[in-house]
């Protein structure tokens, strides 16, 4: 069984500058770490290892070359097989962008029975990004797994958690998935791993790897949407006293509700 999981590296703090005159995000390559829902996303893949036990993991990432060492983390994890897709054409992806790139990158791999996915990340956040690869792939796709239920020969049964119910579904390969936390216990790497895969090359696809090498429908051009701005939200921490009587302190208290768009 062939089983692809996406990783996505994302900054290790909540505490993210922008630089105020691109409004683009000031990644620092050392304050990074890999995107904690993908933790479970490899587990899952490793825990249907473990049942089937011809299976091989993939794990892919869309970043910039220093998104390697989330690669490594997996491989040190467990992961058989790394894959980087970097371009400098991949830049300013929307999440559509970015899931027609995986998506292309998958279909270069090929053969693929499962492809696993984080449920969201901890940057971006729409959790998107699996549900539209599975559109572009023509596959089903189901989200929000918490429990992988039974791994069969041609399919897997799996509960997916939402709001206020659980579903039970059984879908057939190829399909796509995205883990939710909590589903699993994800392992640490080993060190043994890390010995393991010393020499191994990460390896590396660009455009002109891909089956789709029209420009046009990657990066910034194939992305129907543009941020104007990007800016951390104010933080007001000063207090405000108010004195007087209870009707006035109403009234302040409500004027200045009112004034911060509170009410
Ligand atoms: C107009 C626009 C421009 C942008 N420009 C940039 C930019 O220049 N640089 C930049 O870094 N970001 C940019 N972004 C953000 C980028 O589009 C998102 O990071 C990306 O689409 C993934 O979306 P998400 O983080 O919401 O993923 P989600 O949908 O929340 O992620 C769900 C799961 O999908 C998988 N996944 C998500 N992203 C990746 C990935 N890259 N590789 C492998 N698996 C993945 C993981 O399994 C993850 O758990 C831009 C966004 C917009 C709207």
């Amino acid at each position: 069984m062939k089983i692809i999981t996406c990783i996505k590296q994302v900054p290790a703090s909540s505490n993210v500058q922008v630089d105020p005159k691109t409004g683009v995000l000031i990644r620092d390559g050392n304050n990074v770490k890999m995107n904690p829902y993908d933790l479970y996303a490899l587990e899952a893949a490793f825990q249907i290892k473990a049942m089937r036990k011809d299976s091989v993991v993939y794990s892919i990432t869309m970043g910039p070359p220093s998104a390697n060492s989330a690669l490594s983390e997996a491989l040190h994890m467990g992961a058989d097989e790394a894959t980087l897709i970097s371009d400098r054409r991949f830049a300013g992806a929307d999440v559509l962008a970015t899931s027609y790139t995986l998506s292309q990158l998958v279909t270069h791999i090929g053969g693929y029975d499962l492809i696993i996915c984080g449920k969201q990340t901890t940057d971006g956040d729409t959790a998107q990004v699996g549900p539209e690869m599975a559109e572009f792939l023509s596959i089903p796709h189901v989200p929000y797994v918490k429990e992988i239920v039974e791994v069969k020969e041609k399919s897997i049964i799996l509960r997916s958690a939402y709001d206020t119910y659980d579903e039970l579904v059984e879908v057939f390969y190829p399909c796509l998935i995205t883990i939710d936390k909590g589903a699993n216990v994800p392992r640490l790497p080993s060190y043994r791993r890390k010995v393991l895969f010393k020499d191994y090359k990460i390896k590396m696809v660009t455009l002109k790897d891909l089956k789709d090498q029209n420009p046009d429908n990657y990066g910034l051009s194939g992305s129907p949407t543009q941020v104007d701005e990007i800016f951390p939200p104010l933080k007001r921490t000063e207090a405000i006293m108010v004195e007087g009587k209870k009707e006035k302190l109403a009234k302040d208290m409500f004027d200045i509700l009112k004034e911060s768009r509170f009410l």
